[in-house]
């Protein structure tokens, strides 16, 4: 089988690749061996974790860490990913939020995050006013949001300084049947009964009027619930409710597994096979085929003798949380390409002792030449480029800075490849 390109991953750097790359027209391949980042994120795109517009401190970061993956694709093209993320995500009838600086999220315990887009649905903060009143709300029996602790949390930020909480249960008999067994009772439990029965928002619309009625509010119009109403798109079904109640309605994701992460990778994938891709799911790749310093194609754990050819590779495998990279006793390796890994001889100083602390394994990563080709025994493999969190040199939570890199990468490495066509 023969591609123009082979996407290997299917997180954010990898569909940000693939969907420019299908775009303009190359026949692109994306293999995922599972599930990706987005799987268990908050579903928002943090480019740079600074107050006010990350885009004015792009430069000054750029230029103290010139191996900084950013620095490789540069403040104009990082700026043209994202908005191509975002008209993506819009196409198929995801709306995403952003404005000129960041904007915080609320969190599941009810701490604020700064944050450079969200999907439209998600509860944030933003210049306008906090109202005056605000309803944390979850599903009675419903274990993976807790409203009491995160107004306990949020009660305690200077934007809410005003605003009274208030915390209250929706009960939902036809939940019921999954208090039996609390392993069944997750967002994606529940977004699935909503999806079968769409009737079932009427009831929840009476549910949420008496709970604001009861509150000790009922001028409260404003309520924020996990996300757990669909695993598609939710926004109409918010609109439906928000007509329904008179309030209006927003997310906050819960633990993991994220819905709200999961439309985004569904929304993207959707789009990427629309877009003419062919995205091949459960597919590890477990090694390669190299004719001088090009890699002439990849096989994989399903494809027996298989081997998947193409004219360009993206590895976007992600890192240690995607098996993208693996540590060993004998150090940290990329197991695809036995790419060159940036990482600290000393094994007691990958991590540092406090969980807070910084840990330098975050920055671990294959390494790369300028144009994020990917290096094997010092030298750059001619058409291998590498994307997102597998890549040496940045650390997502010490800058808040991982779906940035992600998307931005991935787009900048599939124009590489498309200047070369
Ligand atoms: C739990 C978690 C939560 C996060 N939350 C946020 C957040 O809210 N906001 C934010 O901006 N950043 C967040 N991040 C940072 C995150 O790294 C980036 O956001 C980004 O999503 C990483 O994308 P990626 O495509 O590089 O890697 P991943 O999302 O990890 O995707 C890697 C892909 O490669 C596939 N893969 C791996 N090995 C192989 C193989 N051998 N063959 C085929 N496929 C393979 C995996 O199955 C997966 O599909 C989070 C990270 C983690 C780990």
């Amino acid at each position: 089988m023969r591609f123009d390109t082979i996407v290997i991953g299917g997180g954010m750097a990898g569909l940000s690749a693939a969907l420019r790359l299908a775009e303009a027209g190359q026949k692109t391949l994306l293999m995922a061996s599972g599930q990706s980042a987005l799987h268990f994120s908050s579903g928002s795109i943090d480019l740079l974790d600074t107050q006010g517009d990350p885009r004015a401190a792009l430069p000054a970061f750029m230029a103290a860490q010139p191996d900084h993956p950013y620095a490789k694709v540069g403040l104009a093209n990082i700026e043209a990913s994202l908005t191509d993320l975002q008209r993506h995500c819009a196409e198929d009838g995801l709306p995403l939020y952003r404005e000129e600086h960041n904007h915080q999220r609320i969190t599941p315990i009810g701490t604020l995050k700064r944050t450079w887009i969200s999907p439209a649905t998600c509860a944030y903060v933003t210049e306008a006013p906090v109202p005056d009143s605000l309803l944390l709300a979850t599903l009675e029996g419903f274990r993976d949001f807790h409203p009491a602790l995160a107004a306990a949390n949020l009660a305690t930020q200077p934007r809410f300084a005003h605003c009274r909480i208030l915390t209250g249960e929706i009960r939902l008999p036809q939940l019921a049947e999954f208090s039996r067994n609390p392993h069944e009772f997750r967002s994606a439990d529940i977004a699935r009964l909503f999806d079968r029965q769409p009737n079932l928002l009427a009831d929840l619309a009476r549910e949420i009027s008496r709970m604001v009625r009861e509150s000790g509010e009922p001028a409260c119009r404003h309520i924020v619930l996990p996300a757990c109403l669909s695993l598609g798109l939710v926004g109409p079904r918010l609109a439906e409710l928000e007509k329904l109640t008179g309030c209006t309605l927003r997310e906050v994701a819960t633990m993991p597994p994220s819905l709200i992460g999961m439309r985004m990778q569904e929304a993207l994938k959707r789009r990427f096979m629309a877009l003419g891709g062919t995205f091949l799911t459960s597919e590890r790749v477990l090694g390669a085929r190299y004719e001088g310093d090009k890699v002439i194609g990849v096989h994989s754990q399903n494809g027996d003798d298989q081997l998947f050819e193409a004219a360009y590779f993206v590895l976007a495998s992600g890192s240690f949380f995607s098996r993208g990279l693996e540590s060993r006793l004998g150090g940290i390796r990329e197991p695809i390409f036995d790419a060159d890994v940036l990482s600290l001889p000393e094994r007691d100083a990958w991590a540092g002792r406090r969980l807070f602390d910084h840990h330098p394994f975050m920055g671990f990563g294959v390494k790369t030449d300028d144009k994020l080709r990917v290096l094997r025994g010092g030298k750059p493999l001619r058409n291998l480029y590498g994307a997102g969190s597998v890549l040496a040199h940045y650390d997502p939570v010490k800058e808040g800075s991982g779906s940035g890199v992600a998307v931005a990468t991935g787009w900048q490495v599939a124009g590489h490849i498309l200047a070369e066509v």
